[in-house]
């Protein structure tokens, strides 16, 4: 074991010397004074990181120095991963959603370029768009690219693309359509036919991931939580096809129905959910479907509903289900809490302002009832499983994605809100001294 161990970090040194040497970028040595890795049940005390390349090379109480490398004195911080968002939308907010209908695509890029910046100064390196707010354009998918050319500063963007809905569903923008554009080209779609012809038109350009929505939802005019988009049916036809060009499937779904219908049509991931039955938490536990609760968008509002304080900011129609679903909301978290499924963090954002910073995600879930460390891997080592990402976590080999903070999280959970350093694949963007 020990031969094996010293083996294994004569290759790290050799193959971090080697890189050393192409590496674009100065190697780093981060001097942390608490650190937790992203797996482990606590924090493993201080610790050096060594970053070459983009990547961590290695992690140690000591380790190697190659020569020219730079020292980042984090030793009075908290170093844990870069924090990773399961959904959000970069092109939304309250202002594009009060004006959807008259503001274009260039607007809505412009606010994707601002969203990216202000999420991974608070410490968000990988998100995925959960559907881009453009009514026909491909925004995302531009950010996206910006974002690899070094061209704007932002996350590592994973692409929804478009949500495919029904008519008159969750994202319906038909009644949007300007001039002769199809109900297609909103992504709107319904029938085993419809749905497969949205997967291929969102793989045509370029999406990471399928998005639907397979029940109505809060904000939505002509539908309720509890509506059911598809049948199970439509369900399979649309997985399949996204099965069929290797795209996983994130389904967006409130009521008990559509979260089972869904899951048992193979989606990798249930967003939301909030109206899950216990049965069908089970279920979601059992076959591996990770649940993202977008708890700070939808279980705070609810708890909010049911002390009296109403939301005003919102329509009629949907302060009208706040208060029929508040209590069954809450409920349903507390069941969460309880179940086994493996849970990633999302927040939502861009179904409300970007001012807001997303890591207050991790408090909420601890305040339903999800340990700290639960909480704490949820928005890193567990939604990087759920992503297939090689970061979340702090390991030879891994993306360098790392942020500080000025205390310790399993201690005081609000920390997550107090990011102090930002570095995404090696590169730091934000180191407040
Ligand atoms: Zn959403």
């Amino acid at each position: 074991m020990r031969m094996m161990l010293c083996f294994c970090l004569l290759l790290l040194v050799l193959s971090a010397t080697c890189t050393v040497l192409a590496a674009p970028k100065q190697p780093l040595v981060i001097l942390a004074g608490n650190v937790w890795d992203g797996l482990a049940d606590a924090p493993q005390g201080p610790a050096e990181i060594l970053v070459v390349d983009g990547k961590i090379a290695a992690v140690g109480k000591t380790v190697p120095r190659p020569e020219g490398a730079r020292v980042v004195d984090l030793s009075t911080k908290f170093v844990m991963p870069g924090f990773i968002d399961s959904h959000i939308h970069l092109t939304g907010g309250s202002k594009v959603i009060a004006n959807l209908a008259s503001l274009n695509d260039a607007a809505l890029a412009l606010v994707g370029v601002s969203a990216c910046e202000k999420v991974l100064n608070n410490g968000f390196t990988t998100v995925r768009d959960a559907g881009d707010f453009s009514i026909v354009a491909w925004v995302v998918g531009e950010l996206k690219k910006s974002v690899e050319a070094g061209d704007i500063k932002g996350p590592r963007i994973i692409n929804g693309g478009h949500m495919i809905s029904a008519i008159g569903g969750h994202f319906d923008f038909g009644g949007m359509i300007r001039n002769g554009m199809t109900m297609e080209q909103v992504s709107v779609a319904e029938g085993t036919t419809g749905l497969k012809r949205a997967v291929h038109n969102q793989a045509r350009h370029g999406v990471d991931w399928i998005k639907f929505a397979g029940s109505g939802g809060f904000l939505s005019p002509s539908d309720g939580p509890e509506d059911l988009s598809y049948s199970q049916e439509e369900m399979n036809a649309l997985v399949a096809a996204a099965r069929d060009l290797g795209k996983p499937v994130f389904v967006h779904a409130y009521g008990d129905e559509a979260v089972r219908r869904a899951a048992l049509a193979g989606v990798r991931s249930i967003e939301h959910g909030s109206l899950s039955s216990v049965a069908t938490l089970e279920m979601l536990a059992s076959k591996g479907i990770y649940l993202v609760p977008t708890q700070i968008a939808v279980v705070a509002n609810a708890r909010e509903t049911a002390k009296g304080n109403l939301n005003m900011s919102v329509s009629e129609i949907t302060r009208e289900k706040n208060i029929k679903y508040a209590p069954r909301v809450l409920e349903c978290a507390g069941n969460v809490a309880k179940s086994n499924v493996k849970i990633a963090l999302g927040t939502d954002l861009g179904t409300y302002d970007f001012t807001v910073n997303g890591a207050k995600e991790f408090g909420e879930m601890v305040l339903n009832g999800l340990s700290p460390l639960r909480a704490l891997k949820a928005g890193t080592s567990m939604a990087a499983e759920l992503l297939s990402l090689n970061a979340g976590s702090i390991a030879p080999g891994k993306l360098a994605d790392l942020v500080a903070l000025p205390g310790n999280p399993f201690d005081d959970i609000t920390v997550t809100e107090k990011v102090s350093f930002v570095m995404k694949d090696g590169v730091v963007y934000r180191d407040d001294k």
